[in-house]
């Protein structure tokens, strides 16, 4: 349908120029229509230690995604989390010699500075788990009911042994993955090893809550879980986080609330920002290899460290070096001359920009289409992505 300007009947103000096709955006293949408003649920972070590259990189993309739909004209309502409740948390705050929520809250601090420093806009909700707790106690006792999960020596278990297919994973695959994202598939409780915890039966040293069990904590997938629905309902329009989450966080967290609620699919899209990797390495403490957020701002304005992060698809995983930034730089001077000059066709350039961001977030082509078209689009683009 052709476009037609509206005039507003009192005022004669023109509204701007639309169409009737909803705004929509595709992510992985993965086409969502949206109407005035998109829920994104962010899986946010353990507040333990510092903030890395991969930690930016993912909510540099989950910024981006908010501000490419505002542009298209949807307001986004971002959900990022606090994963306050967690073993790795609690050790860490054990050898500080601290109480896991004060340790917690002095982490998150640092992480918000960070996220401030790097330009990324504050999430609209910030669930922190321990607030949950109760959540959790009332998904546990639903997916009892409904029969997916059973209730042994303390704990409450999720049956699990389809979720991996539905990932696309073998068993094999699955039971390492378990293995590596501390799922306990030796746990001697569990009907199968591929069972999580829903809520965990309490150990000495580590928080504990009352609950119909005994006295336990929640499930890492069963925080997001219940943080997620208790914010957004059954289901969101995007869910986003680092590719290493999908499995087996985002699957079990997605297989909670569809057998909770009854509503599929918990998500509609999925935001899986690729893995950021040194010499090929995932970046690690104990590796020795963490690229620090606060250092790289030290040394580069943070438009530079954004673009670095955005000028390439977000799905696939990156392995930083140094000349990334070398090479930013120089593409974040040339959208800037490009903003400074006049051009003319710009309202087709503009739209033509709408549709690169659309489909898939394409910056990289949005960035291309910018400077060569100059004025107008690159000025607009420096703001979507931040970088103005
Ligand atoms: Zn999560």
């Amino acid at each position: 349908m052709a476009a037609r300007p509206a005039r507003m009947a009192d005022t004669g103000v023109m509204t701007r120029t639309h169409t009737a096709a909803a705004p929509a955006v595709t992510l992985a293949g993965q086409r969502i229509e949206l109407l005035d408003r998109a829920r994104v649920y962010a899986c946010g972070i353990t507040p333990y230690d510092v903030t890395h590259l991969g930690h930016a990189a993912t909510f540099t993309w989950v910024d981006t995604l908010g501000r490419a739909l505002r542009f298209l004209g949807v307001e986004p309502e971002v959900c990022r989390n606090v994963t306050d409740v967690d073993d790795v948390l609690d050790a860490a705050a054990g050898r500080a010699g601290a109480a896991y929520d004060t340790f917690a809250a002095v982490q998150q601090f640092q992480f918000d500075r960070d996220m401030a420093a790097l330009n990324v806009r504050s999430p609209e909700h910030e669930p922190r788990a321990h607030r949950y707790v109760e959540q959790v106690i009332r998904l546990a006792a639903g997916l009892l009911d409904t029969g997916a999960a059973y209730a042994r020596d303390g704990s409450v278990y999720l049956r699990g042994g389809d979720v991996a297919s539905r990932a696309g994973l073998d068993r094999a695959a699955a039971l390492r993955l378990s293995h590596e994202f501390a799922g306990r598939p030796a746990d001697p409780a569990k009907d199968d090893p591929l069972d999580v915890a829903v809520w965990q039966v309490s150990e000495p040293g580590h928080p504990a809550w009352d609950s119909p069990w005994g006295p336990g904590r929640p499930g890492w997938h069963a925080e997001c879980a219940a943080m997620a629905m208790s914010v957004f309902g059954p289901a969101v329009d995007v869910h986003a986080g680092g590719a290493d989450l999908r499995y087996p966080h985002h699957a079990y967290h997605a297989a909670m609330a569809e057998a909770f609620t009854g509503v599929r699919p918990y998500a509609r899209a999925w935001l899986h920002v690729g893995t950021v990797t040194i010499d090929g390495a995932k970046m690690a403490k104990s590796a020795g290899n963490l690229v620090l957020l606060d250092e790289l701002l030290a040394g580069h304005p943070a438009a530079v460290v954004r673009l670095m992060i955005l000028d390439r698809p977000w799905a696939e995983s990156c392995d930083y070096h140094p000349g990334l930034l070398t090479a930013a730089q120089a593409r974040l001077d040339g959208l800037y001359r490009a903003a400074a000059r006049t051009e003319p066709g710009e309202p087709a350039a503009l739209a033509e920009l709408a549709r690169l961001l659309a489909i898939d977030l394409d910056v990289p082509a949005a960035l291309d289409l910018a400077i060569d078209s100059g004025g107008g689009p690159a000025r607009t683009l420096a703001a979507v992505l931040g970088l103005s």
